[in-house]
């Protein structure tokens, strides 16, 4: 495959033997987003970033990502402009916004749907910048997976590696049945499905083992692989990593 730019990381993240690949390359993404976004680079500074930042706002997770990369400054640069045209639809909305009366208590069946500033605001709310990065990569990264899993020798990291959490098996679900080929389905099913089954049990005895250590009896045992075992079921589960520290800006 040509497109190196794609294979490589999508490769190291098999080579890395996380709970999931695909949260490895999020990861992965997302801080060199964030870095990007609110570096030392100042992309925020450029009028196109910022009419981008100004347009696509930041969600709740992401705010506090910025918050923690501490560049103060900058965030307070990007919600300062951000807010010209908060300022200018917030207010157009609201001019033509129409009251809607009292509502019977009997009536509420025929309530036809959000009025258009509910929407404006839900829009608002829900979209990000950051995200938008990430999803623009994650998408490239999983048309690359599905192409790799043409390849023998890919195949088999596939077939090595530790599985997926539950929100990349999500998606990997959904977007099979159209990027699997048909002669190639005989082998994908089989291998996730193992691998799920597998992978999920296998972390749920490391936690089954991490509650028992807390039994006296097991005091002097060996922790075996469990020390670790809530933030890799947390992991499994929804696709976050718990434990990690905040990431942040290096030291000048
Ligand atoms: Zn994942
Ligand atoms: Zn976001």
């Amino acid at each position: 495959m040509k497109e190196k730019i794609y294979t490589i990381p999508v490769n190291e993240a098999f080579d890395a033997h996380d709970e999931c690949p695909f949260c490895f390359l999020e990861r992965q993404v997302e801080q060199r987003t964030i870095k990007y976004t609110i570096g030392p680079g100042a992309s925020y500074m450029e009028p196109e970033v910022r009419l981008a930042t100004d347009r696509e706002g930041f969600c709740g997770a992401h705010y506090k990502k910025l918050f923690d990369y501490e560049n103060p400054l900058g965030s307070a640069l990007i919600m300062q402009t951000y807010f010209v045209s908060l300022f200018e639809e917030m207010s157009k909305q609201m001019d033509q916004y129409q009251i809607p009366g009292k509502r019977s208590l009997f009536s509420k069946k025929q309530d036809t749907g959000d009025s258009p500033l509910v929407t404006w605001v839900r829009q608002k709310q829900s979209s990000c910048f950051i995200c938008n990065k990430i999803e623009y990569n994650m998408e490239r990264y999983y048309a690359t997976f599905f192409h790799l899993c043409k390849d023998p020798e890919f195949r088999a990291k596939v077939e090595g590696s530790k599985g997926f959490c539950m929100r990349h098996f999500l998606r990997l679900m959904e977007e099979a049945p159209d990027k699997v080929p048909g002669g190639q389905q005989e082998w994908f099913y089989p291998t996730v499905f193992r691998l799920m089954r597998e992978n999920m049990a296998r972390v749920k005895g490391d936690l089954d083992w991490f509650i028992d250590k807390f039994d006296y009896r097991n005091a002097s045992a060996d922790w075996k692989n469990s020390r670790d075992a809530v933030q890799r079921t947390m992991q499994k589960l929804q696709g976050i990593y718990p434990a990690d520290p905040p990431f942040k800006s290096e030291p000048r």
